[in-house]
């Protein structure tokens, strides 16, 4: 893994053989602290796909509240899984029997055909991101409660 790096001018998105283009949405969540991290290791498509596992190629992810036990945070990945995917969540603490450490209470996944779909499926993820943020909504234990999900 690489990073994190607060500007998508850093990540090198010609080594991880991902579209330029993608700096353009992507710099619209510099504005919200995302932090980028990438995977060099992850470039190529996987071999013999992993199952169930999603690869890393890219992701971006905004801390919305920590206190380090609790916390809500937005992720978005771009991953193979096992076709290259985008993948945009809504992430809290998990407070379930069977404790997931993260329990996502929102998330959407685009699938990325083509360089053209990749560009258009970011930039969804990346509207679904600020629409979360523009809603004010930070009440981490509200957005359990909502999802039916237990809380401390
Ligand atoms: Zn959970």
């Amino acid at each position: 893994m690489a990073g994190p790096v607060t500007s998508i001018a850093e990540v090198p998105l010609e080594e991880l053989r991902l579209p330029g283009e993608l700096r353009g949405p992507a710099e619209r969540l510099e504005s919200y602290q995302v932090q980028w991290h990438w995977y060099p290791e992850h470039a190529e498509p996987p071999a013999s796909p992993p199952d169930r596992v999603c690869m890393l190629v890219f992701d971006g992810t905004i801390s919305l509240f920590s206190t380090g036990v609790d916390w809500l945070e937005l992720a978005l990945h771009v991953a193979w899984e096992p076709e290259l995917a985008v993948h945009a969540s809504v992430e809290v603490a998990c407070w379930c029997p069977q404790n997931h450490n993260m329990h996502a209470i929102a998330e959407a996944t685009w699938l990325t055909g083509t360089p053209a779909a990749l560009l258009s499926s970011f930039t969804a993820g990346v509207d679904m991101l600020i629409g979360f943020i523009d809603a004010g909504v930070s009440d981490v234990t509200l957005l359990r409660s909502e999802a039916g999900l237990p809380n401390p």
